[in-house]
């Protein structure tokens, strides 16, 4: 199967380490991919699916990106960084206030020079999309043609670039003479479970593909990732069939809800910085490895042998967190 052409942004192959200390504390083997490392101010798990997606963009003529998210979305600033490297414009409907601290990600947003426009929850909600059609359109009459991504990019196109992420684990198991057979990911909008589940289905390895979904719930994520994988056959031409019951999501670690922290989640990044040196986000990583490692204890991967988490990024949502560290 042959992936449509892509543009080059990411730093790849992204490094796999293992966590010694967390392998030998929980008495079993992780790895955690560096996804995290794909670059600075286009970093994390959104470059992979932009590779994809903005070649899109160009081959039709678009000199404009528009897309929408939360407003410390790492999306957002991955594609106002993307757009101003190829001195394209980036037009921001992030869901925020008007007096919301200009920090993190919303102030690389402003850096990069995006446009932005602030929309309540209720308005993202219920019309994003319409928001950024009549973006679109003023865009329109300025001149400019316009290419709109989805929230995280996570649509066929997007997705791609965690099939590309498959094949590059596949080869790095050659490399490191390593059969990973769990490989587990937070899910926040779905393109990244999508791709990497796709890939992993065709080529007919014995892994599962595990996600930790840090909003809604499995339900709501199951039918999400079985649309996904229908709109990446469109751009692969190979269809996969598959039941919802072989999505695997595990649920149950959302807490306080999305983007909102339990001190056992921050408890947990912390304890992971000094016993490993590496730092998870609180919004997306933090919660999907608490979880992992939640699952080990109970036993939910007790038939795994070589567990691979996937860093997936998100290193600028700290900033808005560090006013309320706990613990040290
Ligand atoms: C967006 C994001 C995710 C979730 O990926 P999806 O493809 O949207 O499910 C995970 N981690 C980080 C840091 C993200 O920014």
């Amino acid at each position: 199967m042959n992936l449509p052409k892509s543009i080059n942004f990411a730093n790849l192959p992204t490094k796999i380490e293992k966590l010694e200390r967390l392998s030998q504390e929980l008495g079993t083997q992780i790895y955690i991919k560096r996804d995290d490392q794909t670059g600075s101010e286009i970093s994390g798990n959104k470059v992979r699916k932009l590779e994809f997606a903005v070649q899109e963009a160009l081959d039709n003529e678009c000199d404009y990106l528009i897309t929408c998210g939360g407003i410390q979305s790492n999306h957002a600033r991955a594609t106002a960084a993307v757009a101003a490297k190829l001195g394209i414009g980036a037009y921001l409907v992030l869901r925020g206030k008007e007096d919301s601290e200009v920090e993190g990600n919303y102030f690389l947003d402003k850096m990069l020079g995006a446009r932005i426009k602030l929309i309540t929850a209720e308005e993202y909600k219920n019309s994003r999309m319409e928001i950024m059609e009549e973006i679109k359109s003023e865009l329109s009459k300025e001149g400019h043609k316009a290419y709109i991504l989805p929230e995280g990019a996570s649509n066929g196109i997007g997705s791609l670039g965690y099939c590309k992420a498959m094949k590059e684990i596949l080869d790095q198991e050659k490399e490191l003479g390593i059969k990973f057979d769990a490989i587990v990911t937070a899910v926040g909008s779905g393109g990244t479970y999508a791709g990497l589940y796709y890939e992993n289905h065709i080529k007919n390895t014995d892994a599962t593909i595990y996600g930790v979904n840090v909003c809604d719930d499995d339900e709501y994520f199951k039918n999400v990732v079985l649309g996904l994988l229908k709109e990446i056959s469109k751009y692969t031409g190979e269809e996969i069939y598959v039941n919802k019951e072989d999505i695997n999501i595990l649920d149950g670690y959302v807490g306080k809800g999305y983007a909102l922290s339990e001190p056992q989640e921050i408890e947990f990044i912390h304890k992971l910085a000094k016993q490993e040196g590496v730092i998870l986000d609180p919004v997306y990583t933090g919660k999907a490895m608490y979880g992992l490692v939640e699952e080990i204890k109970r036993g939910t991967f007790d038939k795994h042998k070589n567990i691979l988490f996937i860093h997936t990024g998100g290193i600028f949502g700290w900033n808005n967190f560090a006013r309320n560290l706990v613990g040290n």
